[in-house]
C-alpha cells in the first residue's frame, strides 16, 4: 500500500513537468530546435515515470521527430474519407483518426 500511494504522489510529479514543458515548448516555437529538445525530455519523463498524457496533450506533438504541433505551422490537417489526417510538416509522419460522434480530442 506504501508503495501505491508514493507512486501516486511521483505521477503528479511527472503530469506537472510534463504540463510545465509542453508550456515552454509553445512558448518557444520560434525556436525550433529548443521547442523539440523540451518535447523530447517531456517524452522521456512520461516513459521513465510509465504514465499516460494528459489528454489534452496526447496528440498536440510529433512522436516521431518531437515537434509540437501548431495548426498552419508545423501540421495540416485535412478531412478525407470520415477520417480527420494530421500531417507532421517537419518528417511527414501521418496520423489518422476516425470521426466519432464525441470529438475529445480535437
Ligand atoms: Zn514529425
Amino acid at each position: 500500500m506504501k508503495q501505491k500511494k508514493s507512486k501516486y504522489i511521483y505521477d503528479n510529479i511527472a503530469i506537472d513537468r510534463i504540463r510545465y514543458l509542453y508550456k515552454l515548448s509553445i512558448e518557444n516555437i520560434d525556436n525550433i530546435d529548443l521547442s523539440r529538445r523540451y518535447i523530447f525530455i517531456l517524452w522521456k519523463i512520461k516513459n521513465k515515470a510509465r504514465i499516460r498524457l494528459p489528454d489534452d496533450i496526447r496528440n498536440k506533438f510529433c512522436k516521431r521527430c518531437y515537434t509540437p504541433w501548431i495548426i498552419g505551422k508545423t501540421l495540416r490537417i485535412r478531412i478525407r474519407k470520415g477520417r480527420i489526417i494530421y500531417s507532421c510538416l517537419y518528417c511527414g509522419k501521418v496520423k489518422r483518426f476516425i470521426i466519432r460522434k464525441n470529438l475529445k480530442n480535437i
